[in-house]
């Protein structure tokens, strides 16, 4: 459901706790929390808005759904344990290790007891959502997706990957004048000195042992960029592996 609001890149980790805590932090405030849906019995006329306080309590509403809340850090910590007695085997150190092929059933068995009293718990509820109100800002990226954002969530200089799975645009959010910015690399032209902009993303990702061609724009030249290896001089300290 996120998805109109964040990309997969912007996830960043796959660990579900970690999902809900960014979709907590940059798509919905509440997206853990327990919220309560009531609809107005009749529909407000238009020409009595706005309605205040007393309006509001006067009507009758009826309820539409709930979605239950809960902790993302428990339901993380129940998801490693789980892991820990169940699903993975421990690497010995050396051979005189024993290696115990079976976990302890009795200690899986609590645990799952004790993760299906929490999972139960949370598909009591019959809704969920993404976002209720707070003002959306969104832009259109180059390859033509519509990104919408949180403006609450957004901070300055933030990258937003573009929602579109294989696109690999992104851009920076620039508080001042609410704009979203296209990361690029300038590369100019070997041939021609035309100024290519590729996708930062791109050098990003880029593997140190492979090169990126790139056709040039203003002369159809192909253009290769690798990483490079540079001896430094060393003028202030570094930090080294
Ligand atoms: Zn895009
Ligand atoms: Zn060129």
């Amino acid at each position: 459901m996120a998805h109109d609001y964040i990309s997969h890149d912007d996830l960043r980790k796959w660990q579900p706790s970690h999902i809900v805590n960014t979709l907590i932090n940059e798509v919905d405030r509440n997206a853990a929390e327990t919220v309560k849906v009531y609809i107005g019995r009749e529909p407000v006329p238009e020409d009595s808005l706005p309605l205040n306080r007393e309006d509001y309590e006067a009507m009758q509403f009826l309820p539409l759904g709930t979605q239950v809340g809960f902790e993302p850090s428990k339901l993380g910590k129940l998801w490693n344990a789980l892991a820990k007695l169940a699903l993975h085997i421990g690497i010995p150190t050396s051979k005189d290790v024993t290696v115990n092929q079976y976990g302890d059933v009795e200690k899986i068995a609590c645990k799952v007891r004790e993760a299906l009293a929490e999972i139960r718990e949370v598909s009591e509820g019959t809704l969920a959502f993404v976002g209720i109100g707070g003002q959306e800002v969104s832009f259109e990226c180059s390859c033509g997706a519509k990104n919408k954002r949180r403006l609450e969530l957004l901070n300055d200089g933030q990258t937003v990957n573009c929602i579109r799975p294989n696109c690999n645009e992104s851009y920076k959010y620039e508080q001042a004048d609410m704009s979203f910015v296209r990361r690029v690399f300038e590369v100019v032209c070997s041939c021609c000195n035309y100024s290519n902009s590729i996708p930062q993303n791109i050098i990003d990702k880029l593997p140190t042992n492979r090169a990126y061609l790139l056709i040039c724009s203003g002369c159809g030249e192909n253009n290769y960029l690798s990483w490079e290896l540079n001896v430094v001089q060393r003028t202030m300290p570094l930090t080294t592996d």
